[in-house]
């Protein structure tokens, strides 16, 4: 199967590398820009941009992933990895940078305090029936460019109609956490972007 990255300077590593697997990627821990060199798709996962935005300089991996991401290099972010790959983020701290790439706005912990975290079954473009999103100080998406897909949206209650998924042509990017539900059709939809770029 496809090598892909899984950024893993902070965040739910491990759960990634499991849903990878069980797509048939070979998925390998990114922590120096050397693990960069033959991958052909990377993961950013949900954890604290602020925090990973901090450890990915410090591990020298901002410019190089920039870099890539620029060049085209398909990429999945989930939660904090959506922030990550966002060029704009509407509220974030004054010196936080992302690693840009999607044309987007994101708002960070966007759903507010009393709902911190919560679930809901969301139709994603390109897969079947439902799939069982979990937010957990979810950012959404409060803009996106003309080559942005908006591929999935909250669907119930206060947040109805915000945008919780979208992709712009090998990028691909999440509010929710696929990953801890056991649930991989969005992690196989990522390894089939990889699979049809390489
Ligand atoms: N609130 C976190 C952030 O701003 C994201 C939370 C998550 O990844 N579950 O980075």
């Amino acid at each position: 199967g496809p090598h892909i990255g899984i950024l893993a300077v902070q965040g739910d590593v491990r759960e990634h590398v499991r849903a990878l697997e069980e797509c048939g990627a070979e998925p390998t821990r990114v922590r120096r820009p050397s693990e960069l060199d033959d991958i052909e798709g990377i993961v950013i996962p949900g954890g604290e941009s602020t925090t990973m935005d901090k450890l990915v300089r410090a591990f020298e991996l901002f410019d190089p992933l920039r870099k890539l991401l620029a060049e085209g290099l398909p990429a999945y972010g989930s939660c904090a990895g959506m922030i990550m790959l966002a060029d704009r983020i509407a509220d974030g701290r004054p010196d936080q940078q992302t690693l840009g790439g999607l044309d987007v706005t994101v708002r960070r912990n966007a759903f507010g305090r009393q709902v911190d975290s919560f679930e809901d079954d969301l139709h994603i473009a390109g897969i079947d029936g439902t799939v069982r999103g979990v937010f957990i100080r979810a950012p959404w998406v409060e803009q996106v460019g003309p080559a942005v897909e908006v591929i999935g949206r909250v669907e119930h209650d206060a947040a109805a109609g915000r945008i919780v998924a979208v992709r712009q042509g090998s990028l691909l990017a999440t509010s929710f956490h696929p990953e801890v539900t056991g649930d991989h059709r969005v992690h196989e939809m990522f390894v089939e972007i990889v699979r049809n770029r390489s």
